[in-house]
This record gives structure tokens, sequence and C-alpha cells, in this order.
């Protein structure tokens, strides 16, 4: 990743690009935004924010401990947006497993704003 840019391979710096709504100084104005912060999230293993950004009637299947495990677990190499409507955004996520085995977690995820903020409800895995 060169260094300008965001985790989520945007092509601004982390600072002004997920780390502002990861740090909660702004809400993600769209699904594709708090999607991609979220796989931001992941990169620098932010539970918090992560378990705060999933709607509450799904959250209970993502609890703060296996959502930690699953992020420092793996290697977070990059993005890659497929599609992106108002709720609806399709991506991989390409990793490196604690075995070091290269995978694609590919998910077409639903989202919900409430109260002016995006929240994460469940999705469809391929
Ligand atoms: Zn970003």
């Amino acid at each position: 990743m060169p260094a300008t840019n965001c985790y989520c391979g945007n092509e601004k710096p982390f600072a002004t690009c997920c780390e502002p709504y990861i740090k909660n100084v702004q809400k993600a104005p769209t699904a594709e935004a708090l999607m991609r912060s979220r796989y931001s999230a992941y990169c620098i293993v932010a539970g918090d924010y992560l378990v705060a950004t999933t709607h509450p009637s799904t959250r209970k299947f993502h609890d703060k401990a296996s959502i930690l495990e699953w992020s420092k677990s793996n290697q977070w190499l990059k993005l890659e947006v497929m599609y992106a409507e108002e709720t609806v955004v399709e991506f991989k996520a390409f990793f490196l497993d604690a075995k070091l085995k290269a995978n694609v977690h590919h998910e077409k995820s639903r989202f919900e704003k409430e109260d002016g903020s995006w929240l994460y409800v469940d999705g469809v895995f391929y």
C-alpha cells in the first residue's frame, strides 16, 4: 500500500479518508463510505467501531471477541468495491489467513441509515 493511500484503497491518506469515521469525528455519508471504513477498521483492529456500525438487529451475530479474532488473525491486503448503490455494496476483500493462505471474502452487504448513521445489516456471501 503506498503511503498516500488509505487501507480501503482510496487515493487519499487514512487520516482524511476512513479515520474520521472510525474516530467518530464524522459520519460516513454513504453506505459505500461506511463499508470502506469498516474494512479499514478490520485492518487496524478497531473492534468497537465494527460493533457500533453493525445494525442492532444483527449485532448479536457479530460479537466483539470474534470480530477481533477475525481481524487479527488475517492480514488484510486490499479491498475492491465492485458495485455500490444506495443501500447495497458488493465487494471483495483480499487477505492472508492465519496460515498465510491467500483468501478472498466476497460479499454483497446491505446497509440501513438510522438517525443519520449508516449501519451494516447483513450480507450475502459468495
Ligand atoms: Zn479509506
